[in-house]
């Protein structure tokens, strides 16, 4: 994580491959091939939203890069962090040699970004590489508009690096519009120095124009301005049009007016820029966020969106895990829907039950699990001997595989007199045990949860057992999976007896659950839970 940190992500990728080989550990049979599991755009997400609960790993360390910088800028200036302090001597020290006019503070918070991120050049690498962590976040807007009414302020309101100047270009400050990038090289630092200039220019005689005009050639003739008084005017004409804040620009000509008519002094413009510091930030939802108060938690959040507006999604856009849901839910019928798919991972996760025995439920809706069918190998045969290569998929894995049907057949067995199956579908179906529908109502849902995990889990150690048997020799055939079939249904009730015997039975439930249900029942005497298997099962 560290690494990643200060290595910078160049790795992006290697490091999301890292994650799912991690997600993935174990979970290919013979060590050394190569098997993809489930797509890593799958594993980042919270678990109730049908994801691994993985945090977005690469979005975290840019979150935490972006948030440091954002210290430096807001911290006060005797706060005694070391770091700070010593980060902001650093930032200081690079930045002494560089001839710039943005205004730092707020150039840190509000950077280029885009096309425009490599400008400035002149800036120290370091600056750069602050700049570019915090250009990660969406652009920061100023909270609360209405604490900014026009009045003097608007005279010493920096014109570059200002992020309530935003160019409708997304990728920075106005200094990053075609309208404004003319000026960017110019000495004027304010609106107020612009609209002086301008007046400058406007009252010099021809004589003085063509003693000074010069200078001007310097600066802006050479982005294209040309020598002309009237063409100088006018590109401030356009730009002064294209900030587009009439407001501003009246309430700055008339603090001027104030200073030279009654020597009404101009605001403090540290003091402006520090307040403008201070209440611009990110919103999520209806919470807002300053560059101070922003955690890594957020921020992490911030970099998962885009960092600007972008084109909205087509209607019909769809995850691709939602994607696989929705596909999963068509295969295994029974009314479901993707969901209906998320809704249960989200309610089996929260069961108080080891998470590598859920994982593999929600490996199985995204069909995760190291199949046969799944590893590409078409001529391997499952050690029931029964399906070969693509025919080994999760549907046999998991459901019609001879080792594992001892388990369907035991939990059937379960399912008499009242618990009984209804008649027009007297036999247990895919989405009864991969997605926990329960066969008939009579049943307590949380049970069912989790019989249907033990089946699960019982049935991927099978197919990782199996998986071990052939690779140590043993042929497929009938034989194997009637003796690996036997401890698969044992694994199964034992896995449920662990449940029992750790009490781990939500207290909610003991009103719920009758003394003679199936599976598990619970005991108003000695207060416990039992497990319930009828003798039938043998
Ligand atoms: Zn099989």
């Amino acid at each position: 994580m560290y690494h990643a940190e200060f290595a910078g992500l160049q790795q992006d990728n290697e490091l999301k491959k890292w994650i799912a080989a991690v997600v993935d550990r174990s979970q290919g049979p013979p060590p050394g091939r190569g098997f993809a599991g489930v797509a890593a755009v799958n594993l980042v997400g919270h678990p109730k939203e049908g994801a691994f609960g993985l945090m977005p790993l690469a979005e975290h360390v840019k979150a935490r890069a972006a948030r440091w910088p954002l210290r430096l800028v807001t911290e006060d200036l005797a706060c005694p962090t070391p770091w700070v302090r010593v980060a902001r001597a650093l930032v200081q020290r690079a930045l002494a040699g560089t001839q710039t006019k943005y205004d730092k503070p707020l150039f840190m918070l509000s950077p280029p970004r885009g096309e425009a991120a490599g400008y400035p050049h002149n800036y120290p690498k370091l600056v750069r590489k602050i700049l570019q962590a915090v250009a990660t976040l969406p652009v920061a807007t100023v909270l609360d508009e209405s604490e900014w009414q026009p009045g003097p302020w608007c005279h010493v309101m920096p014109l570059w690096g200002n992020p309530m100047l935003q160019s409708d270009t997304g990728k920075g400050g106005y200094e990053f519009s075609e309208a404004g990038c003319y000026f960017r090289e110019c000495p004027w630092q304010t609106l107020g120095e612009l609209l002086k200039a301008r007046t400058q220019i406007q009252q010099w005689s021809q004589q003085e124009w063509q003693q000074h005009g010069s200078t001007f050639a310097t600066y802006i003739g050479y982005y294209g301005l040309g020598t002309q008084r009237g063409d100088a005017l006018e590109k401030i004409e356009e730009f002064l049009n294209y900030l587009n804040k009439p407001a501003w620009i009246l309430a700055a000509e008339a603090a001027e007016s104030a200073l030279v008519l009654a020597g009404q002094p101009l605001p403090d413009q540290a003091a402006v820029v520090d307040k403008l510091c201070k209440s611009i930030g990110w919103k999520v939802g209806n919470r807002s966020y300053t560059p101070e108060n922003l955690t890594v938690k957020i921020a992490t959040t911030l970099v998962t969106q885009p960092p600007y507006p972008k084109a909205p999604l087509h209607p019909n856009w769809l995850h691709p895990r939602s994607r696989e849901f929705r596909d999963f839910a068509l295969q295994i019928g029974g009314g479901l829907s993707k969901d209906k798919v998320v809704a249960t991972l989200g309610r089996l996760w929260i069961l108080p039950i080891d998470n590598s025995h859920k994982e593999i439920v929600w490996r199985l809706a995204l069909d995760g699990l190291p199949t046969i069918q799944r590893l590409h190998r078409p001529t391997q045969v499952c050690g029931c001997g029964g399906a070969v290569g693509d025919a080994a998929g999760r549907q046999h894995v998991y459901f019609n595989c001879a080792a594992i049907r001892p388990i369907i057949d035991s939990i059937e067995q379960q399912l008499q007199d009242e618990w009984a199956l209804p008649p027009q579908a007297p036999s247990l179906q895919c989405h009864h045990l991969w997605m926990a529908v329960r066969p008939t109502e009579a049943i307590h849902q949380g049970i069912w949860d989790v019989v249907c995990i033990s089946a699960l889990k019982a049935m991927d150690s099978t197919r990782a057992g199996l998986f071990k048997r052939q690779f140590a020799g043993a042929q497929p055939r009938t034989a194997l999976a009637a003796s690996v079939g036997v401890r698969a249904c044992a694994q199964f009730w034992a896995n449920i007896a662990s449940f029992c015997g750790h009490n781990l039975a939500p207290r909610a439930w003991r009103g719920q659950v009758s003394t003679t249900h199936p599976f598990i029942s619970f005991n108003t005497d000695s207060e416990k839970w039992n497990l319930n298997r009828s003798s039938g099962s043998g």
